[in-house]
Order: C-alpha cells, then structure tokens, then sequence
C-alpha cells in the first residue's frame, strides 16, 4: 500500500553551484550587457536602480500571494513608470525597464503589477477630470496600498469584447447601477478597486459604453477566484455585478465617452504586455546562457553543442530583434500620444491610430514568443527546466507558466492579427486607391458577364427542358430568375448576393433532373 502523496516529504535538486549562477544579480549582468546599448546614460542608470531594488527585495516576496510585496514597491515607485507621478516623470520606455527588472525578481508579480497599475492606473489616469474618489483610487493604486482589477471581458463576449452585455443604468443623480458579470479579472479576488466597462444599451456599444470605478464590499458586487494554474499566486476572478449602485463621482468615462476610452487603454496596455513578455524572455535567455555553460554532458558544456548554442543563438536574435523594435514603439507611444494624455490634450487621431498597430504588431510578435522561448530553454536544460523549488533561483518553471498566460491578455492573437491587418490596408490605401477600385469594377463586370450566362442558361432551359422537370423545380427556377433580374434592376444588393449563388444550384440540380429524366425516356 503506497503512502498518501501528501504524506511524502519534498527535497531539493539543484545543485548550489546551479543556483548562484543563476541569481537575479547575474542574469541582470546578463541582460544589462544587451540592453545597455541600445539605452541612454540616464536610462541605463534607472534600469540599474530598479534591479538593485528587486535584489533587495526578492527576499520579501511570497509566491503563494503576490500582492504583500506591492507597498514596498509602491514606496519606490516601483508600481508603474509609464504615467508621471509623484514629480517622476512618465515613459512607456522607462515602463520596459521596470517590467525587466520586476519580472526576474518574479514573474508573477510583474503581472499582477502591471494589470494593477497600468490597466487600471491608466484607465483612471486616462480620465482628465479626475472626482476625488477616483484620484484617491490612482493614488492609493500607484502607491500599492491599494490593488486594482480591469473589467472587460465576459461569458459571451471575449475577444469581441466591445458588444458587452454589462447592462448600465444612469438615474437621474447620475448614480449608476451595474447588472452583468466580468470574467478572468486579474487581481479581482483580492482587489480593492475595479474599474469596469458596461453600456447603457446593449444594441449600441459603441455610443453608450461607459465605465465605472467600484469598490471591494459595494453591495452587490462577488468576486470569486478561478483556478489558473498557470498563475497560482495571482488572484483572477469572477466579478458579479448584481444591482451594484455606486455615486455619480464613480463614473470614470460617461457613456460613449467610454468606448474611446478602452481603445485609448489598450495601446498602452499593450506596449506593458510586449514590454512584460520581453522581461520574461529576456530573463528566460539569461537562465538558458547561464545554465548551459555550467552543465556538462559528454566531457563537455552544453553551449559547445550546437543543439544547444544555436537554439539560444535563435532565441537572442529573435529576442534582441523585438527589444529594439519595441523600445522604437514606446518612444513613438511617448512622444505622440502619451504626451499629449499626460498633459491632458487630445491626441492626433492620425498617430494614434499609428501606434495603435505598432502596438499590436509588438504585442503579437513578443507575446507569441514568450512561450516558445521559454519552452526551448527548458529542453536545453533537460530535467532541470521542470523543478520549480521555493526560494531557487531557478525560475525558468515560473516564467514559462506566466509566459503561456500572454498571448491571451489585451488581444488574443488574432485580434492583433486583425489590427495589423487594418494597417496593411490603411497604409497602402493613399498609394492603391484607384487602383483597388479598378480591380473591384473589373470583378464586378466579370460578375455581372457571369450571371448574365447564368440567367440565358435558366431561360433556355425552361424552355427546351421544360418537360424534363417537374413543377417544383421549375418555380424554383422561375422564383430565382425574376428575384435575380428585379435585384439587377433595383441594385438590391443583398439580394444580388443570395440569388446570384442560389441561381447556379438550382440550375445543377435541375440539370441532373432533366438529364435522368431524358435517360428515363430513352430506355
Ligand atoms: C490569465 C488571464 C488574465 C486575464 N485578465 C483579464 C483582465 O484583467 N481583465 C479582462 O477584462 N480580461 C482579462 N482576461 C481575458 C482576456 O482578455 C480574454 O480571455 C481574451 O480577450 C480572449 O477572450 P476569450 O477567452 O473569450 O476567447 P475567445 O474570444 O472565445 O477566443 C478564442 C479563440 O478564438 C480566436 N478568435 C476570436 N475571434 C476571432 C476572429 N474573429 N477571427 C479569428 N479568430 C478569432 C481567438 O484569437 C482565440 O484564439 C484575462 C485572461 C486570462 C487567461
């Protein structure tokens, strides 16, 4: 009879000389060394402050709760650095190299960190007309006294997220009340503040979303944990809207307003999802140099393998590739539309939505690749790459975990791909214009030709195989033809559509029928 498994005891793995190799402060060695060229004296300095912060604090964090950590890097201001704050000036680029710093301290922290003060922050900070209670909130947030959740998505409605179905009422104070339910809400379980999109009618999204700012213990308002296994410290939840009625002074985006409001969000909830999936790969890389020259097999370390130093050699030119592009969105974030938001002016729609596609482009490319990254340096470090001890250095096993968590969040995949394809035609449209216009006239005339053939094809046959078909498939016939001629007349394009391919099947079949019928005759 085998003990129970909770009975069996743990032990440790890694060999000590494994583990010190692979310490925060030499895998930021290794990252600086990369990085370093591509950043400013000043930048250099900020990146080299934060690490050193992490290594301090490192030791305080608790991977089973994320969240004890957060005042202590609140205190430093270590909670975001893309808005300004507290006389710190705010940089999408300054924001990479906190995330790069946070997340080799901890992957897990970076993420709740970052749904916390930048989803959240931004949403509140986005809002120039800030009421006290909101400003309270951002300020408690950023100090990490205070933890936030953003709530988009729902059941129903994930990627399409912008036909919610959060059913928003405005009263006549201008108190409102919010019936829905939000899903996959980071930091929701535990979160003192949710900052919540819902429409005041569900057949016009885009014309009546608001959002709203609400507090943990507001009546009605249940938040219940998920189980992610992926992310085991983190609190995501379930947040349920049952008739929660919260102050005029919550209303953070009026409805319409609201809308704009989650796409001015997400550009720059994208650039901290690209700049957090870097940190992880780049941390990720670190962990694969490191390891490989210390661990031998065959007389010799795994780098001298070229199954080994060429998939690394990939992973650095791919990652250092995305490092460089992404710090090239950030600035054009910062100079064109962050800007403009920290100083309370409307962006140039022109550059935002410039931005609005670089940012997808980075997030995709960085997202998609943070698991394949983390997945090749754990083979290249066999058994290794699977334990994940407490207190080990060793956190490839985390920063996979979180890393297969990326893709999903701001945008799955296709949705960037979606954004990227707009740019595709947005920026070739000024050149081609014409041209396309040509193109599509050219296929309608050869449309038209085609059902011009189609209509002589289905008179002739109601007239020479008339008695081959049976009733039925005549006013089919009959139905089709006059539907299709009374569509080309009135320009009705809908039914242009439906009766220009229904015509051709009706003419198969009847084809075949005739074709029977006439063979039928024969014998
Ligand atoms: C760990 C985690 C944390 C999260 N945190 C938050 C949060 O804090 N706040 C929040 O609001 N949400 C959060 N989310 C939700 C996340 O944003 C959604 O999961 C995401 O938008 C996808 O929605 P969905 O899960 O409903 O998938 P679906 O929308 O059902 O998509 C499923 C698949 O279909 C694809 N797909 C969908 N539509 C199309 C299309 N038109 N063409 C081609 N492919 C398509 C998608 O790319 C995806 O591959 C979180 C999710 C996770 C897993």
């Amino acid at each position: 009879m085998p003990i129970k498994l909770s009975d069996a005891v743990y032990t440790n793995l890694l060999e000590k000389n494994f583990d010190k190799a692979l310490s925060l402060r030499n895998r930021y060695s290794f990252i600086n060394a990369n990085i370093f060229p591509l950043l400013s004296k000043e930048e250099q300095e900020l990146l080299l402050e934060f690490e050193e912060n992490c290594i301090k604090l490192q030791k305080d964090v608790n991977r089973d709760d994320v969240y004890t950590i957060a005042p202590k890097l609140g205190e430093k201001r270590m909670l975001q650095r893309m808005n300004p704050y507290d006389g710190i000036e705010g940089s999408s680029k300054h924001q990479m190299l906190l995330n790069i710093a946070v997340n080799g301290m901890a992957p897990e922290v970076d993420f709740a960190m970052t749904a916390s003060s930048i989803l959240v922050g931004n949403s509140l900070f986005h809002n120039p007309k800030r009421t006290d209670v909101q400003q309270k909130a951002l300020e408690e947030i950023w100090d990490g006294t205070a933890i936030g959740g953003i709530g988009i998505t729902e059941m129903q409605n994930g990627s399409d997220a912008v036909n919610m179905k959060t059913q928003a009422t405005i009263h006549d104070d201008k108190s409102f009340t919010y019936n829905g339910i939000k899903i996959y809400t980071t930091n929701g379980a535990v979160a003192d503040y949710y900052s919540t999109y819902g429409v005041t009618d569900i057949s016009n999204p885009r014309r009546t979303m608001m959002l709203g700012l609400f507090k943990r213990g507001d009546e009605g308002l249940k938040a219940e944990r998920l189980r992610i296994p992926a992310a085991p410290g983190i609190g995501i939840a379930k947040v349920t809207y049952d008739n929660v009625t919260v102050p005029a002074d919550r209303m953070i985006a009026e409805p319409g307003e609201g809308y704009r409001r989650l796409f001015r969000g997400l550009t720059p909830e994208r650039i901290a999802i690209t700049s957090g999936s870097l940190a992880g790969e780049w941390h990720t890389l670190a962990t694969g140099a490191i390891f490989s020259q210390i661990r031998y097999q065959f007389g010799k370390p795994l780098l001298k393998y070229q199954g080994i130093s060429h998939v690394l050699s990939d992973l650095y030119a791919h990652i250092a590739a995305y490092t460089a592009f992404a710090f090239q969105v950030a600035d054009f974030y910062d100079k064109k539309v962050g800007k403009k938001i920290h100083q309370g002016e409307k962006p140039n729609p022109m550059d935002e939505g410039t931005v609005a596609i670089l940012a997808a482009q980075a997030k995709y490319l960085a997202a998609k690749y943070s698991l394949h990254a983390a997945y090749e340096v754990v083979q290249t470090m066999g058994g290794r790459g699977a334990i994940n001890e407490p207190g080990s250095q060793n956190m490839i096993n985390r920063g996979e975990n979180v890393a297969r968590l990326m893709e999903v969040l701001g945008g799955h995949r296709n949705i960037q791909l979606m954004i990227i394809e707009a740019g595709l035609k947005a920026t070739t449209m000024m050149s081609i214009d014409r041209f396309v216009k040509k193109a599509r006239k050219n296929e309608e005339k050869t449309n038209a030709k085609v059902i011009e053939l189609y209509i002589q094809r289905a008179e002739k046959m109601l007239t020479e195989d008339a008695e081959f078909l049976s009733e039925n498939t005549k006013n089919q016939l009959n139905e089709a033809l006059t539907r299709l001629k009374t569509a080309i007349e009135t320009k009705h394009k809908v039914d242009l559509k439906a009766y220009s391919s229904a015509l051709p099947k009706i003419l198969n079949s009847a084809g075949k029928e005739a074709y029977q019928a006439r063979k039928a005759q024969k014998s």
